[in-house]
């Protein structure tokens, strides 16, 4: 067997199986066994019911005394039991199961394995798996990886056919040098490989990751300093000379530009000059005030004569900015044009036709934009704004049309600036560190979910004073497995709590963009005054009259997320609030949550974020979701992304063989669109 060959040649994968797998992106047996487990499971013995406590997922042993019995009603087939010891009752539940009834037999003993939730004084357990206590125990001695699965394929079959890849294959060769792996003790592939599907020990599955983390950062820090290299080399096609507009422009602002914005645009203005083709960052914190950095650079762009366009990572944001933009560009007759997905085919030939014909100046839109059939007559500037890093292959795709435009990315992304360097050392880097002078500190307070009544009449009296609310929950509708806040079934709760003259919308993903549009645009002109969302706000949204932001099941969100959507507050003259409702008693959510209580510095919550988690967290893997590594994490694992990066200053004139190989194989995948 080898790496290339297609996963058809495993035992167990026939023509429906090889499709399901192709939807996970797994042809070959090399991208089965790079399919690395999401999280893993160890499993505790069984315990006895009168030992269980609620809360927790948590393995029960118990005597089954009757049948399964279905319970009448409702969408899906539901079967129940009531299993009971010394005066102590669990009843389990098991949704889409119908064959379980036939499959478990009263009198026998069984382990069910789920979490336990207390409800008016019953234990009740939702979808517990089931075992057999001899099959429970042979999982207990073992460290079990759990996959992210889709329809059809699920973590058995992963797990069966990982087993007999390993079983069949000897060893696998190393691209890596073994100088570097004597250098950075590193595993050799070949174990890393197989102990991060089946580690042996927490040990050792800790070395698995810290060797194929440091792949990842190292062939990535190797790809993007061969980027720098050949970035100097591409000679300014756009130089810009002119900037009295951009003066003109800073006078008319209704606020002071801050000293760092200030900064920022000097450093741009010298890119514009110069012989090489601008590749910069724009980091800083939520509120900072990017944007009117890239209007600045826009409009210097489009009055002298050339193109540029500007990508946001939603169509929601894309919109918003197209809207102000418009608003501030209609002063200097400069031509604005939205281009996203939702538009109608026919809406978008007639944008390609204007922007082909020159016919517009500046092109807002979601990252499609530069990826269609869209041909600008000149484009000089790319700005993408938040999250989306504008990719080596973007820019090759440009570069093929024959134009190399100034880059400028902006990011919230808050990292310290020695891992900055080797992530983003193909670009140039400008730091925004200082709040607009105006600004308020956002006051904080983490609750339960009892302050409700009182959140709420906080919320109305700021309404009452002109001001407005979000308020999220992290599902979009009700669930039968989690017992989470979904925005449909709220927004309709808070209308009956609010009298009528306070109107309340919901905002989710799953709405259609026309729906969004309208939405965004109503709450920006103050027409809806709560805005009841999922996470879709999350990113770049800026009504400055909004002043309260609500979020229920605080616990669920990362505390990066969680800083992000509290910076959709803040942004105006006004005094701003944000509550974090907490609907879990844990104590660790609590202590994560007072992070964000007690601060709002970007840099500052994600390394406490790191401290609290601490280093020994193996199984939650890539927790911060910043960057779009598969199993490295930029804070979890700074010290191997460090490691990384000194290794290919290192070598980075010595790539030769397997290496090389491995190197331009790398390079010419999707991964350096990585997202920020
Ligand atoms: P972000 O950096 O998060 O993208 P924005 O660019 O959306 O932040 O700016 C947030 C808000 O601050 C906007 O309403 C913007 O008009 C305002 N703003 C930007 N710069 C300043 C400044 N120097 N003084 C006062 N307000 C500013
Ligand atoms: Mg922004």
């Amino acid at each position: 067997m080898k790496l290339t060959d297609p996963v058809r040649t495993l035992k167990g994968v026939g023509t429906k199986n090889e499709s399901y797998l192709e939807h996970m992106g797994i042809r070959t047996i090399k991208e089965l066994i790079c399919y690395f487990p999401r999280t893993y499971i160890t499993y505790e013995p069984a315990v006895g019911l009168s030992e269980v406590e609620p809360d927790r997922k948590q393995a029960v042993l118990v005597t089954l005394r009757k049948s399964l019995s279905q319970i009448p009603g409702g969408r899906v087939p539901k079967l129940t039991v009531t299993v009971e010891e010394e005066g102590r009752r669990l009843q389990c539940l098991w949704f889409h199961m119908p064959y379980l009834k036939k499959s478990l037999h009263p009198g026998t003993n069984y382990v069910f394995y789920g979490k336990i939730r207390e409800e008016k004084g019953k234990y009740m357990m939702d979808q517990p798996e089931v075992y057999t206590p001899e099959k429970y125990r042979e999982l207990c001695q073992h460290i079990q990886p759990v996959y992210s699965l889709t329809e059809g394929v699920g973590n058995r079959l992963m797990v069966r056919l990982m087993q007999q890849v390993f079983e069949t294959c000897e060893k696998f060769e190393d691209y890596l040098p073994g100088a570097i792996l004597k250098r950075y003790q590193l595993w050799d592939w070949d174990e890393a490989i197989r102990q991060i599907h089946f580690p042996t020990s927490a040990n050792e599955l800790g070395m698995a990751r810290k060797r194929l983390a440091f792949d990842e950062f190292f062939l990535f820090a190797l790809a993007i300093r061969r980027m720098k290299k050949s970035n100097t080399a591409v000679p300014n096609s756009f130089p810009i000379l002119h900037f009295s507009p951009s003066e003109r422009f800073i006078a008319d602002l209704p606020y002071k530009l801050t000293s760092a914005q200030l900064r920022t645009w000097e450093e741009i203005k010298e890119d514009f000059k110069g012989i090489g083709t601008m590749n910069r960052l724009i980091q800083g914190d939520v509120g900072s005030g990017k944007t009117v950095i890239a209007q600045l650079a826009l409009l210097t762009v489009a009055e002298e004569g050339y193109q540029g366009c500007l990508m946001a990572p939603t169509e929601v944001l894309a919109r918003q900015h197209f809207e102000s933009f418009e608003k501030v560009f209609s002063k200097w007759d400069i031509r604005c044009l939205l281009l996203t997905g939702s538009m109608t085919a026919k809406e978008k030939r007639e944008a390609y036709t204007r922007i082909e014909n020159h016919q517009v100046d500046i092109v807002i839109g979601t990252h499609a934009l530069i990826q269609d059939k869209v041909q600008f007559a000149q484009l000089a500037l790319v700005v993408t704004d938040e999250q989306h890093r504008f990719g080596v292959h973007q820019r090759e795709y440009l570069a093929s049309k024959g134009v190399s435009p100034h880059v400028l990315v902006m990011s919230a992304t808050p990292i310290p600036r020695t891992l900055a360097l080797i992530l983003y050392g193909d670009l140039d880097i400008s730091v925004i560190d200082e709040m607009p002078a105006s600004r308020k500190p956002i006051k904080n307070c983490v609750v339960g979910t009892d302050y409700r009544p009182a959140a709420y009449r906080f919320i109305e009296k700021q309404i009452r004073g002109g001001r407005q609310a979000y308020i999220i929950c992290p599902m979009v509708e009700e669930s039968e497995w989690m017992e989470l806040e979904n925005v449909v079934d709220y927004t309709e709760r808070l209308k009956t709590i609010f009298p009528a003259s306070i109107w309340v919308e919901m905002l989710h993903g799953k709405m259609s963009g026309e729906e969004k549009r309208q939405i965004m645009e109503a709450f920006g002109r103050n027409e809806i005054q709560v805005l009841v969302s999922t996470t879709v706000i999350e990113v770049g949204i800026d009504v400055p009259n909004a002043t309260v932001m609500m979020i229920e099941n605080a616990e669920r969100f990362g505390l990066a997320q969680l800083h992000q959507l509290r910076g959709r507050v803040g942004r105006g003259k006004e005094q701003s609030y944000c509550i974090f409702i907490q609907c879990s008693k844990s104590e660790t959510a609590r202590k994560r949550l007072e992070i964000l209580n007690h601060s709002n510095d970007g840099f500052y919550i994600a390394s406490e974020d790191l401290k609290l988690r601490g280093p020994g967290d193996l199984f939650g893997l890539r927790q911060s979701g910043l960057m779009d590594f598969q199993i490295g994490d930029v804070y979890q694992d700074g010290d191997v992304l460090q490691m990384a990066g000194d290794c290919a200053a290192a070598w980075e004139d010595q790539v030769t063989g397997a290496l090389a190989k491995r190197l331009s194989e790398y390079m010419s995948d999707e991964n350096l669109s990585v997202i920020l």
